[in-house]
């Protein structure tokens, strides 16, 4: 994929977060509309090349604030969650605007730290976000502030960005500020401070380099957020971008090299991922496919109730189970997207019944093909 090159990326997943400095127009405090266009102008670009793209968008409480004449330079904890309330609106609306010229649905979803640390809020909110992506659309993402409590709360969107691209195992993320990168010293204060470009590690020193930063006016993430977001997306195999959003093509820009800083994940994301699932020593159920899915998932395919024969164990949604063909002879493990009583009353049926037997359907997969690791490599088919 052409995107990120400059980084010799492979991209088809990226999160991109957007700071309040960005979003909101530094004098009116108002929706930076130009940002906004110049932002969705990019993703189009990049839904385009059949890249998915989610945004991690801040700017409520800053928007909210002038609304409810909350304009006081310290806010309470509840003041700031009404804030952040009145203004998600007009955020939201205006990630509307911003994408309507190019035809693009916008869907607005707002998580909160328990939702991502919860597995089972955890899957829904990633079975969620995965169908949203898949249909062509940009989800729009902040932290639900008017909810999350003091303790339970990330307070800042980099990390709630990074946390997300783990969830979806997007291959990059973005962090737009008003900050260039990761730079020698702070180049607010300092002239000669130069931009770091490639950091193949966060070693003390990068760390220190971060703490020293600072938070830049608006927004609450200062650079020390942004190399725990790092941090987090890297062990997820996600690499991350911190660029500064003032340029033309912000998101474009960002993938260029010098465009900011690019910090490289510390493990290989596919083998992360496919290491936790193999490595699940005893798989909680078992499920039996017939031939015809059996050829599907070996040619690396997902796994679809039509296609099921029985299942056993007692799992729950999430759990690791290994899959087996009639023979009894496993063929993978894999996530299962149901819960076991589900998959009892959708096997053997068509995707389009299954909706009707359960009064819902998660997905078409009861595991889906990022979820599954086979007992032999796949072959082409
Ligand atoms: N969730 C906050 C907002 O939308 C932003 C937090 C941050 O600045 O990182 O205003």
């Amino acid at each position: 994929m052409a995107f990120a090159a400059g980084w010799s990326v492979d991209v088809q997943r990226v999160v991109i977060k957007l700071g309040s400095s960005l979003v909101l127009d530094a004098q009116t405090r108002a929706l930076n509309m130009p940002f906004l266009y110049a932002v969705s102008r990019d993703v189009s670009d990049l839904l385009n090349q059949d890249i998915q793209c989610v945004i991690v968008s801040s700017g409520a409480v800053g928007l909210g604030r002038p609304r409810l004449g909350l304009t006081a330079s310290g806010l309470t904890l509840n003041q700031r969650q009404a804030a952040a309330a009145a203004g998600q609106t007009v955020l939201v609306q205006g990630w509307e605007r911003a994408f309507e010229p190019h035809g693009v649905p916008v869907a607005q979803a707002l998580l909160t730290y328990g939702d991502i640390e919860r597995r089972r809020s955890w899957l829904n909110a990633r079975s969620t976000l995965r169908e949203l992506v898949g249909c062509g659309a940009v989800p729009v993402i902040n932290e639900n502030d008017t909810v999350s409590t003091e303790e339970l709360r990330f307070g800042d969107n980099d990390r709630l960005a990074a946390r997300v691209a783990q969830m979806i195992s997007a291959d990059l993320l973005i962090l737009l500020s008003d900050v260039p990168g990761v730079c020698t010293a702070d180049p607010r204060h300092d002239p000669n401070a130069t931009l770091i470009e490639d950091i193949s590690e966060i070693t003390p020193q990068i760390e220190a380099l971060a703490g020293g930063a600072g938070a830049s006016g608006v927004g609450t993430g200062g650079m020390a957020t942004k190399i725990a977001a790092a941090r987090i997306a890297g062990s997820a195999g996600c690499t991350t971008l911190i660029a500064s959003g003032r340029v033309d093509h912000p998101v474009m820009a960002a993938a260029q090299r010098g465009g900011g800083s690019c910090i490289r994940p510390s493990v290989d994301a596919g083998s992360s991922r496919q290491a936790w699932i193999a490595g699940a020593l005893e798989p909680v159920g078992r499920l039996v496919l017939d031939s015809g899915a059996v050829k599907a998932v070996l040619s690396g395919k997902s796994l679809l109730p039509v296609g099921l024969k029985a299942a056993s164990g007692g799992f729950n949604r999430g759990d690791v189970v290994r899959l087996d063909d009639e023979a009894g002879q496993m063929i993978g493990k894999g996530v299962v997207g149901y819960d076991v009583e589900e998959v009892r009353r959708i096997a053997g049926l068509k995707t389009d019944s299954v909706e009707a037997e359960l009064g819902y359907r998660r997905g078409s997969a009861v595991v889906h093909c990022e979820d599954l690791v086979l007992a032999a490599p796949a072959k082409p088919g």
